[in-house]
């Protein structure tokens, strides 16, 4: 492409050169033309003249030049004797019968001749016509002014050769590096170190524009890519670590009981009732997985008219002996009838008052109010400190798992809030919670769409 773009270059240079000589040729012919006719005229009136005059032919050559100068005129003899010049004395001049003009204006008519004299020490133009049967007037001029003009044009070309030269190199230098800047922008672009449309000729923008959107997309699909495979090695980690524990202990006092060191009836009996507890975490725990991934699969059970007040109820019904169990009052107040998934509302609503009841004061007391197309499930708990609070919907996260054993016995899995969010997304639901550390939490789902 350089090469190419200075092919052009230099093309373009040859052209304004070429039509720049055919100017300065054209320029000096016609100022040539004009010095001939002039010449010609002077020729024409002065040879009427001097054939009047027959006195002093060196003060008529003076008269004549002092019309025109530095035209210079010369009256010779048709045997080539000089008689009068207005610039030399005639007396040391040689014979003039071999000049060119003479000879011609011998054989009758206008002798004319462009040579170098050496009297004047410039190029001359000669014009001669015989006046009278001995004698030869000759007019002559020198073309210094035009020698000089050619000399002119022939320094100025050479100056602005070396100007489009150093210009060339310059400008070729600059766009090289305009270059280089383009490609290392692009560069960047692809290698991720830079994700802004790199700036490139005016012609080649859109199509950079187009590549730029492209690359930033595949960039943006290969991070998700990368985030979902993340999540998903998280997940399977805490899911095995989640099982493990609980399995680990089924274990240890399985063994106890296969070893006989649990001699005591009493004892035999705390063991097979940690295993059964165990195995209840467990099966709450895969429980819960399996409700995840279900939320998560794309093929939505459909929705119908809830009436969430309806289904609160139940559930309040069938957590009230835990709530009993912590002294926390359980009140539900309102009414909504909502178009959406009715196990999911159901899912929803448990894993919130559960949370009430589990993170909740004891004495204390658990609020869902119903309406205005919300749930609203409220806690006078331990509630939740601010830098948790981005987290706590994400899979597996637990704010403390020491504090939320202190508070309630034991800890969950930290799938709850994951699956309310999942199941909360598919019916087009939004989750939200505010929480102020030993004050309590308010966790509300609000939905787009009512039944009337
Ligand atoms: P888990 O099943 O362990 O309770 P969740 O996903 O339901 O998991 O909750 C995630 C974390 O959010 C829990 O570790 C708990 O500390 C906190 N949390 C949830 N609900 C409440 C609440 N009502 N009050 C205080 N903390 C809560």
């Amino acid at each position: 492409m350089k090469k190419s773009l200075q092919r052009i270059y230099w093309l373009s240079i040859m052209i304004t050169l070429m039509i720049t000589f055919a100017t300065v040729i054209v320029l000096t012919c016609l100022k040539i033309d004009d010095m001939q006719s002039n010449l010609h005229d002077t020729l024409e009136v002065t040879t009427a003249w001097t054939l009047d005059s027959s006195s002093d032919l060196q003060s008529l050559a003076n008269d004549i030049a002092s019309l025109s100068s530095p035209m210079r005129v010369t009256f010779v003899m048709t045997n080539g004797l000089v008689l009068a010049d207005s610039h030399e004395d005639s007396r040391t001049m040689f014979n003039h019968s071999d000049r060119a003009e003479i000879r011609e204006a011998l054989l009758g008519g206008v002798g004319s001749s462009l040579r170098f004299s050496d009297t004047e020490s410039a190029f001359m133009y000669y014009e001669a016509a015989k006046i009278s049967d001995n004698l030869i007037l000759r007019l002559s001029y020198p073309i210094n002014e035009i020698t000089q003009l050619l000399v002119l044009y022939a320094v100025g070309i050479a100056a602005l050769l070396m100007l489009l030269y150093r210009m060339q190199k310059r400008s070729f230098k600059r766009f090289s590096a305009e270059v280089n800047r383009q490609m290392n922008a692009i560069r960047d672009l692809l290698e991720g170190d830079n994700d802004e449309t790199p700036q490139v000729f005016e012609e080649l923008q859109p199509a950079m524009n187009g590549i730029a959107y492209l690359v930033r997309r595949l960039k943006n699909d290969l991070e998700e890519v990368k985030r979902t495979l993340n999540v998903r090695s998280d997940f399977v980690a805490n899911a095995s670590h989640e099982l493990r524990s609980p399995l680990t202990s089924v274990m240890g006092f399985a063994e106890m009981l296969d070893e006989g060191l649990a001699e005591t009836t009493e004892e035999q009996r705390l063991c097979v009732k940690t295993i059964r507890s165990e195995c209840r975490r467990m099966l709450d725990v895969i429980e819960d997985i399996l409700l995840l991934s279900k939320a998560e699969k794309q093929n939505v059970p459909q929705a119908s008219d809830v009436n969430v007040t309806a289904v609160a109820k139940e559930i309040g019904q069938s957590l009230s002996a835990r709530a009993q169990e912590r002294g926390i009052a359980l009140c539900i107040e309102g009414d909504l009838k909502i178009h959406a998934i009715e196990k999911d509302v159901w899912e929803i609503l448990y894993n919130l008052i559960d949370n009430a009841i589990h993170y909740g004061r004891e004495n204390g007391s658990v609020r869902v109010m119903l309406g205005k197309n919300a749930i609203v499930v409220e806690d006078d708990g331990i509630g939740i400190a601010p830098e948790h609070l981005p987290h706590i919907f994400e899979k597996f996260y637990r704010v403390d798992e020491a504090r939320d054993a202190r508070t309630a016995g034991s800890g969950g899995s930290g799938l709850g809030l994951a699956i309310v969010r999942s199941l909360a997304e598919r019916n087009d639901a939004q989750i939200s919670v505010e929480s102020r550390i030993g004050e309590g939490s308010r966790f509300t789902l609000r939905f787009s769409q009512e039944t009337d």
